[in-house]
């Protein structure tokens, strides 16, 4: 059981049914907010989510939110004010976690526009679009915490477009702690290195000497876990993080050490 700091808050976490963004969703559940747990297609995952948090005697609901179209944020709010009545009175939000993000493996030569426009809608279009029609519910003093990348500041060619979408997610959250900070909002980037999830699935679980080559890149030794970069999350979204504000948090262990 969490110290339930956030207890009447409300939170909306996206890609909320998996990996970093389940972690998250767990942990703000666990510290006593009301979770809005978004989706794009995994509903039963999203849903194991929402029962997970409400054994923790948590509060928590299932959003469909599909991300990256025009329109999109306009209709995860719309979705979300159905739940006005039970759970988030006037449809009001203490808390917007923007997680969800996709990565793309594609070189310069290889790089196409249909491969950077997808990156871009919705590692970053998203973001600024649910900051932007969420702010007339964003309460005073609330938090917008965007899941960065280390990537946006290393030179990765292989993923060059993918590290240029987490550069331009931090420059927003610089602007937005300068625009918000007049009414207590903060502002702030969360940059993790390699994380345990699906999306390194593929070459890191069950490969021992990847492993260890992902573990050497962090001073602390080892691979993240979604755990790691969620417990920063419930920080920047407590009080203690209230004089907090327009910075990148690293999430990677110590890598580059
Ligand atoms: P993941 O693939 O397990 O989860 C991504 C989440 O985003 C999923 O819930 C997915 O449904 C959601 N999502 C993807 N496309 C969407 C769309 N079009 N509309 C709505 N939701 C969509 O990956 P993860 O590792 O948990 O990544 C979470 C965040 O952390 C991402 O922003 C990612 O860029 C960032 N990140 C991850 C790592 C890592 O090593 N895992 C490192 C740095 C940053």
């Amino acid at each position: 059981m969490g110290t339930r700091t956030l207890e009447g808050k409300i939170a909306l976490v996206t890609g909320g049914s998996r990996g970093i963004g389940r972690a998250i969703a767990r942990r703000l559940g666990r510290d006593g907010a009301t979770v809005a747990v978004a989706y794009a297609r995994d509903e039963a995952a999203a849903n194991e989510v929402v029962e997970g948090i409400r054994k923790d005697d948590g509060r928590a609901f299932a959003l469909h939110a599909e991300l990256g179209r025009h329109g999109d944020a306009a209709s995860l709010w719309g979705a979300f004010d159905a739940y006005a009545d039970d759970y988030t009175p006037g449809g009001a939000v203490d808390i917007i976690v923007n997680n969800a993000g996709i990565g793309r493996s594609a070189d310069l030569a290889s790089l196409t526009e249909d491969g950077f426009d997808e990156v871009f809608a919705v590692n970053v279009r998203a973001p600024f679009f649910i900051v932007q029609q969420g702010l007339k519910r964003l309460c005073d003093g609330g938090r917008i915490i965007n899941i960065s990348s280390g990537a946006a500041r290393l030179a990765l060619p292989e993923i060059m477009a993918y590290g240029a979408t987490k550069g331009a997610l931090d420059t927003f959250t610089l602007n937005l702690a300068k625009e918000l900070g007049p009414r207590g909002i903060t502002a702030n980037s969360v940059a993790p290195g390699i994380i345990d999830t699906d999306v390194n699935a593929s070459w890191l679980r069950g490969n021992p000497d990847a492993e260890a080559h992902a573990a050497s890149l962090a001073a602390l030794g080892r691979v993240g876990q979604p755990e790691d970069v969620a417990d920063i999350v419930a920080f920047l979204a407590s009080d203690d993080a209230r004089w907090v504000t327009g910075r990148v948090i690293d999430a990677t262990g110590g890598s580059g050490l």
